[in-house]
């Protein structure tokens, strides 16, 4: 399914979040983030759970990892973008719903 989330053509989510430039990627630049990762990650799929980002926001580039939602340093953007998704999913499914398919509530 695709991502639930309006986002404009060749936008990272966190970049456009924060106001940070650039405000465009080329579709090479962006990479597919499903919020709810590991045993989750089918379902972030199947509910369309999941943002483009540029490749600083998800793994790092090289001026590192720390903005990156997969940085083994902890940051707050992998518990912000999945209370922000749970959020978004309960506008049409209940919190029970939320916790039998993603474990867990997260808000
Ligand atoms: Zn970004
Ligand atoms: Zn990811």
């Amino acid at each position: 399914m695709k991502s639930i989330f309006r986002q404009a053509e060749g936008e990272c989510y966190l970049c456009a979040l924060l106001e940070q430039m650039p405000r465009y990627y080329p579709p090479s630049m962006l990479e597919e983030h499903h919020i709810f990762g590991g045993p989750y990650r089918k379902a972030s799929e199947k509910f369309g759970l999941k943002l483009n980002l540029c490749k600083h926001h998800h793994t790092g580039d090289i001026k590192g990892n720390k903005d990156a939602v997969h940085s083994p340093d902890k940051n707050d953007y992998g518990d912000f973008l999945m209370r922000m998704a749970q959020s978004k999913f309960e506008e049409t499914h209940s919190r029970e719903e939320f916790r039998q398919i993603f474990g867990k509530s997260r808000l």
